[in-house]
């Protein structure tokens, strides 16, 4: 199996991260430290620019996922012409074929049924029902696996409380299965409650389960800090929400320098870290430090999206590493499949031009 792979050799870092810019006049006091001086970069002109676009497209699709006439118009044609990129099935026995597929290259997997905030309690015991199902389908069919979800389907947005009494009976219906539940990081304002759940979750004894943080927030490395004595298991995101300056960098280069910052700290010091991001760059950044610091390939693992650089999850497998695919399914695809495409504004021309072609 990949985790127990001695490390191999590594290949050459493409270019560094630059260090993050100066933190904002409302960013907490805490700062983001910059990586060694040999790895600070300027980035070129043409990539600023780049950058720049990028971070307009990804403004304009969040902001447009709110629309009804887009969200009816992507609904009606995206499964057709895009979304089955990154979301393998609307139901659980086609997912259950990609993961097995997932599987029998080296790749490990969790799975998400698809949808956000629910209105009440009643539909939020409906998708407890269903992840029951999905547990039992992961066990009876023994895959390398776990589930991510996220806390606002279980009704954090109706009542904190029932969202704990539902995510606890699924982490103990998981641990008697022996699998884990990942709590999903969702937009600033529920972070705070996603955090109590989590640590109230520990309190209570359940260690089959953990959660993420997101490098794009200034309170990360404090939220970092004072999860440290529960040596969590810990999912690093740059954070895929539309959040104000006054809670989240506005540049991707600053967050893409909390990344790194925050990746080596939660190695350092977590039981286990999820590496969860595309970006080569970090990636070898992430290899080249846990290699320095003597860090075992079994205390973290990359993790991608189903459909996102598949390549460069299997050359990651081969060279040793653990790498586990984020496999979605359900027919709730709309917001997920919109913050894709905000991910790489690109990705709106790969969908626009399968929608014209004959
Ligand atoms: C396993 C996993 C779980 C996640 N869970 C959460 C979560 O709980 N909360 C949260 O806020 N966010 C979550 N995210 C999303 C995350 O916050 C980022 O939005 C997303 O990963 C894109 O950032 P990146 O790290 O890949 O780097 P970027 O700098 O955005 O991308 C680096 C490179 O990756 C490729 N790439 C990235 N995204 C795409 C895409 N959509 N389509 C095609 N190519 C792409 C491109 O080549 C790009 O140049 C998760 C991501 C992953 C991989």
């Amino acid at each position: 199996m990949a985790a127990s792979t001695p490390d191999p050799a590594p290949t050459p870092s493409p270019e560094p991260i630059p260090a993050a810019a100066p933190a904002a006049a409302s960013v907490p006091a805490t700062p983001v430290p910059t990586p060694p001086p040999g790895s600070i970069a300027t980035p070129s002109l043409t990539e600023d620019a780049l950058a720049r676009l990028n971070a307009y497209g990804r403004k304009g699709i969040l902001a447009a996922t709110n629309s009804p006439l887009v969200a009816e118009n992507v609904r009606k044609y995206g499964m057709r012409f895009g979304a089955s990129r990154f979301v393998p099935g609307t139901t659980l026995d086609e997912c259950i074929v990609a993961l097995k597929d997932l599987n029998a290259k080296g790749l490990r997997v969790n799975t998400t049924i698809l949808g956000e905030a629910v209105d009440n309690a009643e539909q939020a015991e409906g998708v407890v029902s269903e992840y029951r199902t999905v547990l039992d389908r992961l066990a009876d069919e023994r895959i390398d696996g776990n589930v991510a979800l996220k806390l606002t389907h279980l009704g954090l947005k109706v009542d904190e409380d029932l969202a704990y009494t539902n995510v606890e009976s699924l982490v103990a219906y998981a641990g008697e299965r022996g699998l884990f539940i990942r709590m999903d990081m969702e937009d600033s304002p529920t972070v705070d409650a996603t955090l109590r759940i989590y640590t109230r979750l520990r309190d209570a004894g359940h260690d089959n389960t953990g959660t993420v943080l997101q490098s794009y927030l200034y309170r990360t490395p404090d939220d970092l800090a004072a999860l440290a004595p529960y040596r969590p298991n810990l999912r690093l995101v740059k954070g895929a929400y539309l959040e104000p300056e006054s809670v989240a960098y506005p540049k991707k280069a600053d967050v893409d320098a909390a990344y790194v910052s925050l990746a080596e700290t939660m190695l350092r010091e977590n039981r286990f870290t999820g590496i969860a991001t595309h970006d080569e760059r970090i990636i070898d950044q992430v290899i080249a430090f846990t290699r320095g610091a003597g860090i075992g390939s079994d205390r973290f693992e990359f993790q991608m999206l189903y459909g996102i650089r598949p390549q460069l999850q299997i050359d990651l497998v081969k060279r040793g590493y653990r790498v586990l695919v984020a496999t979605p399914f359900g027919p709730d695809w709309y917001p997920f499949f919109m913050r894709r495409l905000a991910e790489r504004p690109a990705n709106v021309l790969f969908f626009a031009k399968n929608l014209i072609r004959p």
